[in-house]
């Protein structure tokens, strides 16, 4: 008793120290002003702000890094090139050159990267980050994806404001994460009260948010579009339940102000042919393309399960519809963003926990691979999207396991599908200029890995190192994900 008493005192005392020290810190003088004196008081005054430390993974200004004797894919097509050095300054390349030819900078930091196998940052064109925004789930995928070799993400239409947050976060440093680049969602009124876009607009009226907008015959496109584009959102995304004309309309006046325009395939009843003539940058979900080819196809995107997609009309590959449908995806420059994932994620979950899975999907993961792959023999370009997570025990992103499906059941060849994860999925989100391939003057987002993804893809799952903007992540530093962190997610 005594010494919870002497304690306690020592408590309290300690606490008063505190409490002076930071008065005479913070000016505590002030307060013994006398009430008597006249005129302006002078200001107290105040401690300066410490500056903040720079970001734990801030890109550095110049800083002049070497990966010497490498291999470089840089999936623009031409062969493999072994022994090259590639030269980074701040956060983007320099030069990429013969190992043999390279004239050291002044001041570079040299990485031997001798045996490795260099490439582009992939790119996933389908996540959903913040669709139920949990900051804390959303940075442990972030670092999944990026210790990984994931070093930019499409987020297709989830909570703007958490999004902004994570995107800033990502690009100054603060957290080991891609690049994000998002979009706003629109979707007919009578689609405002699913359960995904009631939780990305929490604390609102449905249809308020800038981000996800119920569009109709009289919505004002120009002021919406320009909403949406406020909420730092690079595309629209083209949902559900929207007439051919408006979908046409919405891309004309996203395209206007210079917005991205995502669509899905099939936005009920708008038909993938009809998403189509609307010319959008890229379309999502293979499994759509199949209701162009049915004759009875759901009006509204509620209906999908009841118009289950059958494979019999598409499993020879002669099926003409899709044939003119795959050649005018060809001809427009239209990416199929095609998400193979997640029919086999649905498929998994309901065989694993048939009492808390989804709903039997509209389309098998079988037909959309069958469909991913007619798309590629007509020469269609497909980008590499996941739009679900891997399992909680895979220390990989979803994007690898998309890459595999790509190669292994689509027949892709790995160069092929490296391309969809990385210039093609650049283009799908509008950064090809940016990034996507390895060339000088684009961002330095590289990806070693410790054996040939051409001989075998899974060689993906090899990875030596990361590089996003110049800054290096390291496999080894990866810290796999925590039950906390992904408790009741995955
Ligand atoms: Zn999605």
């Amino acid at each position: 008793m005594q010494f919870q008493k002497a304690l306690t005192a020592w408590r309290c005392n300690a606490a008063a120290r505190l409490c002076c020290f930071f008065l005479l810190l913070t000016g505590g003088e002030a307060f013994a002003a006398q009430p008597d004196q006249t005129g302006p008081q002078p200001e107290p005054s105040r401690p300066p702000l410490a500056a903040p430390a720079a970001p734990r993974f801030a890109p550095t200004q110049d800083k002049v890094v070497v990966y010497s004797g490498c291999t470089v894919i840089d999936v623009s097509g031409r062969p493999p090139r072994p022994e090259m050095a590639i030269i980074t300054r701040g956060e983007r390349i320099d030069a990429i050159v013969p190992a043999s030819d390279l004239q050291l900078p002044a001041g570079a930091e040299i990485v031997d990267s001798r045996g490795k196998f260099a490439l582009p940052g992939l790119i996933n064109s389908h996540v959903h980050l913040a669709n139920h925004p949990d900051r804390r789930f959303a940075e442990a995928m972030m670092r999944r994806d990026l210790y990984g070799g994931v070093t930019a993400v499409r987020s297709m239409g989830d909570d703007a404001r958490a999004l902004a947050d994570l995107a800033r976060a990502s690009r100054v440093g603060e957290v080991a994460g891609p690049d994000i680049f998002y979009a706003a969602l629109f979707a007919g009124p009578d689609f405002l009260q699913d359960g995904r876009l009631v939780a990305s607009t929490q604390g609102m009226a449905p249809g308020t948010a800038a981000w996800v907008q119920g569009i109709d015959d009289k919505t004002d496109l120009r002021t919406a579009v320009t909403l949406a584009k406020g909420t730092g959102a690079v595309g629209i995304k083209i949902y559900a339940n929207l007439s051919p004309l408006l979908v046409r309309k919405i891309a004309t006046e996203a395209r206007r102000q210079r917005m991205q325009v995502w669509a899905h395939a099939m936005v009920f009843p708008t038909t993938p042919r009809e998403v189509v003539e609307a010319r959008p940058d890229s379309i999502s979900h293979t499994g759509y393309l199949g209701y162009e080819a049915v004759a009875k196809r759901p009006k509204r995107y509620q209906d999908r399960e009841a118009f289950p997609l059958d494979p019999a009309p598409f499993e020879r590959g002669d099926n003409k519809v899709m044939a003119a449908l795959f050649d005018a995806l060809r001809e427009e420059g239209i990416i199929l963003d095609a998400t193979n994932y997640v029919f086999e994620t649905i498929e998994r979950m309901r065989a694993e926990t048939p009492d808390n899975a989804p709903p039997p999907p509209y389309c098998s993961s079988y037909l959309a691979e069958l469909l991913t792959a007619e798309a590629y023999k007509h020469g269609v370009l497909i980008s590499a999207g996941t739009d679900s997570f891997a399992p909680a025990d895979d220390p990989f992103s979803a994007l690898h396991s998309e890459l595999e499906i790509l190669v292994r059941k689509v027949g892709m060849t790995p160069l092929d599908a490296l391309r969809s994860a990385t210039v093609i999925s650049a283009m799908s989100a509008g950064q090809q200029k940016e990034m996507g391939t390895l060339e000088p003057g684009k961002l330095a987002n590289i990806l070693f890995l410790n054996s040939d993804p051409l001989s075998d893809i899974s060689a993906i799952r090899d990875v030596e190192l990361t590089v996003k903007r110049g800054v290096r992540f390291p496999r080894k530093d990866y810290q796999p994900l925590t039950r906390s962190e992904i408790e009741g997610r995955l």
